[in-house]
């Protein structure tokens, strides 16, 4: 079997200094403290500035064509470096700055707290991204506004605790700069695609809003209006309106406590107490609709106070909440629903100016491309109150980011951590070498005289009786069974989990047995005697028709998967443990649970990203991961893998697949584009935002004309070589608006008339039976592959 060790990634690079700067708690202070601390940062910074240095001795010493691509290399530390420091500038000069930083810290270190650290800490490069980003945040002339920052660190890193960071400290200081009407309403989008999004991580959210909350209630200088999260996905993942709230209320009190799982938030996010008792845990009035913790022991159960979390959207739409977490799916419906207004600033509150893009590099091929249009709208409306808002976006397998984010957001990423001069350092993340820590094992495994149907099983069953026979005899016997003992099966379809749901069955239990009787006859044991043997007591236990084997599919409602997440972090002897996780390609994002070190990947997955993304769920903490890549003999991609399995394994970062997002095209633009305009003049131009108001276009208004070229800007800087196609699109359908509004002799035309016959609509959905004028998007859960084919 070709095997290949990668070597892992740490973020946990040695700082040496006598104040540690990493302690959250250090940090709370700041405002009281303010010479002491930043005087640490500085130093903290100097550490990285040194190594910058050693690195631009480095590149002197390089001959002249090395020397050219080492400066630049140099340079982009350098501003960072420069960034970092302006932060700390800020914090020993902006007391409103240092306040905010400081209570950003203190609600960090809470939220982390329930999440059961015991001594928060930050990894050096969270703290050197959150300094880094202060600026741009906050000032919209910064140099570095208009520029998107990007956190690129391998999976397992802590992106998601960066972000969040940098999401407290701009909630807060808005709070703290602005008056409180200007200050509330909505901070910060932040965007998942859908199948990324699992309660683990709204719950994350969930956390530290719940501690920014708490917060609040003890600072008057935070204002009256709570702080507060809502979820904003789509009707088949949380209740669109009051009426379905209570629908699915009446069936939970009616016995179908499996519904809960409706309201995507199950338990208490702030002390994880279950909401079983829905007359307690909901509330659901005549415009509000609020989930109440029932622990005694929970700051919000203890005050009976309404946990900050929203799930309605109809009650999003009149209180919109501080932090809006969507998926992209329901960014369509802006261009539908005049309530969505409320999302950016209305009511004299200020629009959003945080966006944060998770996984950026899932934003891609056509869903990418229609999103791309989406952005521009969203974007300029932005822009028409505020310079423009602050993009923040991370991944963990990303090529050609340059276009990507060019395509996406009419800006240029600026990558954190920049990447030094050797691709296995940058400071703040260090690849560690081999003899240092085991890095984490690929093998590959290809049986090619059995069938895709059948391979499986002699593999699953050797793991299966691996440990027992490898480990049950050491004196660390215990720990050492459990590191490799849940076995994860990765699975390109549905259609294999099935397959490997039959094989454990059937087939790896003939396996397991026949591996039982060849221990027998090594042994030289009869079947009396060998009933004495503690291994095979073991392998007993173990028989493949005793294991526990789950399931993580999207056939599985978001609870369900939720509760396998949970029960994957038990330890071996605890009776709800799982042996076997059968699972597709979205456990390749959500999942994050450190025990987990041995995992077979079924099939070579289309993409290296996906690869990469889905193996990197294993080996996550001291144990370290192996994976074995069951190869299929009649699978071409998985024949060429196996034959080039070391070169391939040696270096695979660089064969990731660049994103392709080709937002305007004509394609792309025959999907979205009129959708985008229609988003930009509703939520710009206070006449045009009612359902009847689509009357009141008129081509030659200086506002609207205002807002059209806005619009036209922002697409043509995202692709310039298209710039003329796209403003004579955005005419045609300017045109064709015009003449609809002009022959609108009986007042009849809308945005939108649903089934209602005696009005004019200029947006239909497909397949509704009254037509319009321009098919438009609902969702973008299918938004797949089109082609257009022209006839000449
Ligand atoms: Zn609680």
């Amino acid at each position: 079997m070709p095997t290949y060790e990668v070597p892992i990634v740490t973020a946990d690079i040695a700082i040496n200094a006598d104040f540690d700067v990493l302690l959250l708690k250090n940090l709370i202070n700041i405002q009281d403290n303010r010479l002491q601390i930043c005087g640490a940062l500085d130093e903290f910074i100097d550490g990285y500035q040194q190594w910058i240095n050693t690195q631009r001795a480095d590149v002197d010493k390089f001959d002249d064509t090395r020397r050219q691509v080492g400066t630049g290399i140099i340079e982009r530390m350098d501003v960072a470096k420069s960034r970092i420091r302006q932060g700390v500038h800020l914090l020993k000069n902006d007391s409103v700055v240092a306040e905010a930083f400081g209570l950003a810290n203190q609600a960090m270190r809470e939220q982390m707290i329930q999440s059961g650290y015991d001594v928060p800490k930050w990894r050096p490069f969270q703290l050197a991204f959150v300094l880094l980003s202060l600026a741009s945040c906050i000032d919209e002339t910064d140099d570095y506004r208009q520029e998107l920052d990007l956190i690129w660190f391998p999976t397992g890193g802590g992106k998601t605790e960066a972000y969040l960071a940098v999401a407290a400290f701009v909630i807060l200081w808005r709070r703290l700069s602005f008056s409180a009407v200007a200050a509330g309403g909505t901070v910060s989008m932040m965007r998942y695609t859908l199948r990324l999004l699992t309660t683990q991580q709204f719950m994350r959210a969930c956390r530290l809003i719940c501690a920014l909350e708490l917060l609040r209630l003890d600072y008057p200088r935070l204002g009256e209006e709570r702080i507060s999260i809502g979820l904003w996905v789509g009707s088949n993942s949380s209740p669109n309106t009051l009426r379905q709230a209570q629908d699915i209320v009446n069936k939970i009190q009616g016995g179908k406590r499996e519904e809960m799982s409706q309201f995507v938030l199950t338990s208490c996010p702030w002390c994880q107490t279950p909401f079983d008792n829905v007359a307690k845990n909901i509330k659901i009035g005549f415009k509000s609709f609020d989930f109440h913790c029932s622990n005694l022991q929970c700051a919000f159960g203890a005050q009976n106070i309404a946990l900050p979390c929203q799930v309605v959207d109809e009650v999003l739409y009149v209180k919109p909440p501080t932090l809006l977490i969507g998926t992209l799916d329901k960014f369509a419906m802006l261009a539908w629903k005049p309530e969505t207004q409320s999302f950016f600033g209305r009511h004299g509150n200020r629009p959003p100016e945080l966006i944060i893009q998770d996984e950026l590099h899932l934003i891609s091929s056509a869903l990418g491309s229609i999103a791309g249009i989406y952005e521009a709208a969203i974007s300029t409306v932005i822009e028409q109150k505020l310079v423009g808002p602050k993009y923040i976006a991370s991944t963990a397998t990303i090529k050609e980011a340059n276009t990507q984010v060019k395509k996406l957001f009419a800006q240029q990423p600026a990558i954190f951590p920049p990447v030094g001069i050797s691709s296995e350092d940058s400071y703040f993340a260090k690849t560690v070498a081999l003899d240092e820590q085991p890095g984490r094992l690929y093998l590959g495994y290809l049986a090619p005289m059995l069938s895709r149907q059948r391979n499986l099983a002699p593999l699953a069953a050797a793991l299966l009786i691996a440990p027992l026979l490898l480990f049950s005899k050491d004196a660390d016997a215990e720990v050492l069974l459990d590191a490799w003992w849940s076995m994860l099966v990765y699975h390109g379809s549905l259609k294999g989990v099935g397959n490997s749901h039959n094989s454990f069955n059937i087939l790896v239990k003939e396996h397991y047995e026949r591996l039982m009787q060849e221990y027998q006859q090594q042994k030289g044991l009869d079947n009396k005697q060998i009933e004495q043997d503690d291994v095979w007591q073991l392998m007993k236990k173990r028989l493949p028709s005793r294991l526990n084997i789950a399931q993580l599919t999207s056939n599985s409602t978001a609870q369900q998967n939720e509760t396998i997440f949970s029960r994957l972090k038990f330890e071996r002897t605890n009776p709800d443990s799982i042996d076997v996780a059968l699972a597709t390609n979205m456990v390749s994002v959500g999942l994050d649970v450190s025990r987990m070190s041995l995992m077979v990947v079924n099939g070579q997955p289309i993409t290296t990203a996906e690869y990469i993304q889905a193996s990197s769920r294993v080996g996550r903490s001291h144990v370290p991961g192996i994976v074995i890549t069951n190869y299929y003999r009649d699978q071409s991609r998985s024949l060429s893998h196996y034959e080039n399995f070391r070169a391939y394994h040696q270096s695979f970062y660089r064969y990731v697949e660049p994103t392709s997002v080709t937002p305007y095209t004509y394609q792309a633009r025959k999907r979205a584009l009129h959708a985008g305009l229609v988003i930009v003049l509703r939520h710009s131009i206070p006449f045009m935002l009612a359902d009847n108001d689509a009357r009141n276009f008129d081509k030659n208004d200086v506002q609207i004309q205002a807002v059209i070229q806005a619009f036209i800007n922002r697409c043509s800087n995202a692709d310039p070589e298209r710039c003329q196609e796209i403003e004579a699109h955005v005419k045609q359908i300017i045109n064709e608006w015009h003449q609809i509004v002009a022959t609108d002799i009986d007042n009849s035309v809308c945005y939108s008339a649903l089934d209602d016959r005696s009005k004019q609509s200029l947006l239909y959905r497909h397949g509704q039976s009254e037509r319009g004028q321009w098919a438009t998007l609902q969702s973008m859960r299918n938004v797949e592959n089109t082609g257009l084919m022209k006839l000449l």
